[in-house]
């Protein structure tokens, strides 16, 4: 399988006829489909995005924060955490949103709390709605350094790019429009150590997790960590692109390597436990999966039993509706590993 996020699940295939069906019915008079380098006053563009105020996570690590589990019309297509860390040598940007709007507001909430330019920035993985706002920050500060790791640029060559630029104009009613995918300018493998005077800022990876690209920023300093979607506590939502033997491994090495005290998710809170919570999530689906396995049991046998041992998950957004979906992943893996 060269592309995952294209051959999709169920879910999101239903997502994307849905969302494709309510385009086609819209009015739709410019097309974001095929975005070109183009004078900025050719391009049709969609309205700003209101000013959402940054949070403080620790001594140098804010974090914007989005409310919405998914991209709508009235959001706007913003749907996940963006991070900041100010340093010594200039901010730090981890994850830029997902359009060029979004990035624009992010620019504006730095600016009010800093003079320092954005120096450097981290795509934390491929999935679009957390890097597309890279559009907004090459056009404030042309010589940026965007990091990505090695797997992201190898799926922007697949089409990885296009398939979110189209999904987030769809999603919102081409709120997004205007925005021009924006390719990271700098490979990471896992490993990198970059001083910013007051601070390192180590990066983690761990092979297959919430994707193949995702990996972990450490700010030494702070012992805060910038995970994106590695971990997800609050939320259910996509687990198609990933691995739960990857993750419980890849959490548990986290944990270890870096002691943190505070870990910033791609969605929803940050905290000190969201590590443990989210371990607790996963094992419970991934065991609960193999050991039914071994007796005989379906997926959709299995379902009700392993939802019942969840009940303090049950008030995660998109639970009712995913979990389902989660508990085939696992399935297939669990298949796939017992040969
Ligand atoms: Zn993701």
């Amino acid at each position: 399988m060269t592309s995952s996020y294209l051959s999709s699940g169920v879910s999101r295939r239903r997502f994307i006829t849905s969302v494709v069906g309510a385009s086609a019915l819209g009015a739709v008079g410019f097309s974001v489909l095929k975005p070109v380098y183009a004078n900025d006053d050719m391009v049709v563009k969609g309205p700003r995005v209101p000013d959402v105020k940054p949070q403080k996570v620790s001594t140098h690590c804010y974090v914007i924060v989005a409310k919405d589990p998914e991209p709508t019309p009235e959001n706007q297509g913003m749907f996940s955490n963006m991070g900041f860390i100010i340093t010594q040598k200039g901010v730090v940007v981890y994850d830029t949103g997902g359009s060029v709007q979004i990035g624009e507001m992010m620019i504006r909430q730095i600016k009010k709390m800093t003079d320092k330019p954005v120096v450097k920035i981290f795509n934390s993985h491929f999935h679009g709605d957390h890097w597309l706002g890279n559009h907004a920050f090459i056009q404030e500060w042309p010589s940026v350094e965007i990091y990505a790791h090695e797997n992201l640029h190898k799926a922007l060559k697949e089409g990885v790019g296009e398939f979110w630029l189209n999904m987030q104009a769809r999603a919102t009613n081409n709120a997004t429009a205007g925005t021009v995918i924006t390719a990271p300018n700098q490979v990471l493998k896992g490993g990198e150590v970059f001083d910013m005077g007051d601070t390192l800022l180590r990066v983690h990876y761990y092979g297959k997790c919430h994707t193949d690209s995702d990996f972990c920023l450490e700010v030494t300093a702070d012992k805060t960590v910038y995970v994106a979607d590695m971990l997800m506590v609050g939320r259910v939502a996509n687990m198609d692109d990933g691995s739960y033997v990857g993750s419980i491994e890849g959490i548990k090495k986290l944990k270890t390597d870096t002691q943190a005290t505070n870990y910033v998710q791609g969605h929803y809170k940050f905290g000190p436990k969201q590590a443990d919570i989210y371990l607790e999530f996963l094992e419970i689906i991934y065991n609960s999966t193999v050991a039914y396995q071994k007796e005989g049991m379906s997926a959709a046998e299995m379902k009700d039993k392993i939802v019942a041992k969840m009940k303090k998950f049950r008030d995660w957004k998109g639970f009712d509706a995913l979990i389902g979906r989660y508990i085939a992943i696992a399935y297939t893996e669990a298949e796939a590993a017992s040969f």
